[in-house]
């Protein structure tokens, strides 16, 4: 590792250096490390304790292999008085350009989990639980998924001190793609891990819904006819009722006069036809039938084959009306099964995803530039490339430089935290170096980047860039 002190830190008596990159401002003896274990005293110098990380392209003509600076490793300068730790000069598609890398602070962020299930998760608002303590809550769902929103500075620093800690070890192994278990109340317990099957009540789930149930009647509606009577898609959001939806209509099928339970919304689509839960569709239904509110036997006849399945297909079943009008269970025709098999066949798999969100409109900019509003505005105009660790951030429109980015993008070991608690993230801003000049920046501090990669030649991580993923050291 480097010697750092320069940049963060002070040498002070008996070997103890003093870190600054943080207010906590540790006083490290040799051979210990600081509070948040990024830092480190080694023989009286302060050392980062992991590698920097460099991303790596090679160019496929003539294999010369192009390296950027990530922020993995590159410490941080809170508060910001001081220039970022690196600001990289190289060239790029001919363009002399700058990046300013730096390891960002962050108390308020927090983590977009994105679900793929249509089991019930919690109520929506629900806290959700680490280990006790609340660490976020459900928020709204999203076609197929449910979403929770986890973290945030008020669970962070506006709650207990064991709140904060636990909140903040929740978000560091999410963020760095390891499993948790979190807890709903009102609902079900969940292991999430960023890129795998999410595991509701212990169970882990396979299939994200082809659709809603009127989406999935209007989808296989014409693979159905003339093989049954009447179909019932049971959703928690809409259940779909083949004959009475347009898709039927459109093909005339004859009415079966089976009613179900639930508000009509629009012909053959119903809402609440049961309770959110773990059964046939997301409801709580784990005998169909149950839905069914009526059978008029004036339009309904004996022979009837009526088709119930889930949005997955992982529940389905066959019925025929006896005499009585009654549903009798019996085995499903070939035929019907395929069309099941089909609707399961038309599922993605069932995936968590982790958006990590955090604003970096703070003090940090005065790492990059004295007059911190240009950089703010030539990020929202498109002028500088904002990365972490080198993946693509969105950018949310309106003030400051609020960004997301998807972990699994992110190379491995790129989340720290601090005990404030915050969490600790790469950041690199990206821009041609006569934008950079405009901007105020700290030309003094700039490194020519074939300087750094020797100084960093003995101990630099070196990671493969992503395959399909932007080169984040163009300029924009
Ligand atoms: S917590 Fe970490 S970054 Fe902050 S002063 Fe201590 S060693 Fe340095």
């Amino acid at each position: 590792m480097s010697d750092r002190t320069a940049i963060f830190g002070a040498a002070e008596a008996d070997g103890i250096v003093r870190c600054d990159a943080c207010p906590v401002l540790c006083r490290i003896r040799p051979g210990r490390a600081g509070a948040c274990h990024r830092y480190a005293n080694e023989d009286g110098r302060l050392i980062r304790t992991d590698a920097l990380v460099l991303l790596e392209q090679t160019v496929a003509a003539g294999g010369e292999v192009i390296p950027f600076v990530t922020g993995i490793g590159a410490g941080t300068t809170y508060p910001d008085y001081k220039p970022a730790p690196f600001i990289v000069q190289s060239r790029h598609a001919g363009i002399d350009t700058i990046t300013v890398v730096t390891e960002g602070i962050f108390s308020y962020c927090g983590l977009k989990a994105k679900i793929d299930t249509d089991r019930h998760l919690g109520p929506e608002a629900a806290p959700i639980r680490h280990k006790g303590e609340q660490i976020g809550h459900v928020t709204t769902a999203e076609y197929g998924s449910q979403m929770l929103s986890i973290g945030g500075v008020r669970h962070l620093t506006g709650g207990s001190k064991r709140e904060g800690a636990t909140t903040c070890a929740a978000m560091l192994a999410l963020a760095g793609k390891q499993a948790i278990e979190v807890s709903i109340d009102g609902g079900a317990t969940v292991i999430l891990q960023a890129g795998r099957a999410p595991i509701v009540n212990g169970v882990p789930e396979t299939r994200m819904r082809v659709g809603c149930g009127s989406a999935a009647i209007g989808i296989f509606a014409q693979q159905w006819q003339g093989h049954v009577d009447e179909v019932i898609v049971v959703d928690d959001h809409i259940t779909g009722v083949l004959t009475e939806h347009q898709a039927g209509r459109c093909l005339d099928m004859r009415a079966a006069g089976l009613r179900v339970r639930g508000r009509r919304t629009t012909p053959g689509r119903y809402l609440q036809v049961a309770h959110p839960g773990s059964g046939w569709g997301g409801t709580d239904i784990t005998d169909p039938l149950a839905i069914i509110e009526s059978i008029d036997p004036k339009t309904a006849w004996p022979g009837l084959r009526l088709l119930m399945t889930s949005t997955t297909g992982e529940d389905a079943a066959w019925f025929v009306l006896d005499e009585a009008l009654r549903p009798v269970a019996v085995p499903m025709p070939e035929e019907i099964a395929a069309t099941v098999a089909r609707i399961g066949e038309n599922c993605e798999p069932a995936l968590t995803s982790i958006l990590f969100m955090a604003g970096a409109g703070g003090s940090l900019r005065a790492g990059v530039t004295d007059n911190p509003i240009l950089l703010t505005r030539a990020v929202q105009d498109g002028r500088v490339r904002i990365t972490m660790g080198g993946a693509p951030c969105t950018l949310w429109p309106g003030g400051g430089i609020t960004i997301m980015a998807d972990v699994l993008d992110m190379p491995d070991g790129s989340f720290g935290s601090v005990p404030t608690p915050a969490l600790v993230a790469p950041l690199e801003f990206t821009m041609t170096a006569e934008l950079y000049a405009r901007l105020g920046g700290h030309m003094d501090q700039v490194v020519a980047m074939e300087a750094l990669l020797a100084e960093y030649a003995a101990t630099a991580r070196h990671d493969a860039l992503p395959e399909g993923m932007p080169w984040p050291g163009a300029a924009p």
